[in-house]
């Protein structure tokens, strides 16, 4: 699933913490936050018009219901927000609140996080 900044740029985004450390293509950012690309951010937050960007938020209900299906196909959790295009931290705090309030489709991953030494 890609994206698309939807600030001038018209950049295609990858999560945030996509690729740390290498530089991406032309035409592809790393997501910032609200839809934009670290530059459009900046920009917009230079212009005073960050408002103007609406904070982007998928519903839980869509979260969870997608998660079953890629817990199903053996993702991991950093796997699964990457396919979702969210970044880790979003999703993994979707996960870790619906847990805390119960859900019972907050299953823990069926394969434990492969970790680089
Ligand atoms: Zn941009």
């Amino acid at each position: 699933m890609s994206t698309r900044c939807r600030g001038v740029c018209g950049a295609v985004l990858v999560p945030a913490d996509s690729a740390a450390g290498v530089a991406l293509p032309t035409g592809v950012r790393r997501k910032k936050a609200r839809g934009l690309c670290g530059a459009c951010y900046m920009a917009s937050w230079r212009r005073e018009d960050l408002a103007e960007h609406a904070v982007q938020q998928r519903p839980r209900d869509d979260v969870l219901d997608d998660w079953l299906v890629l817990r199903g196909e053996g993702l991991s959790l950093r796997q699964a927000a990457a396919r979702l295009g969210m970044s880790f931290e979003a999703f993994e705090r979707a996960f870790y609140r619906a847990r805390g309030d119960g859900d019972e489709r907050a299953l823990p991953p069926l394969v434990s996080e492969v970790r680089c030494a």
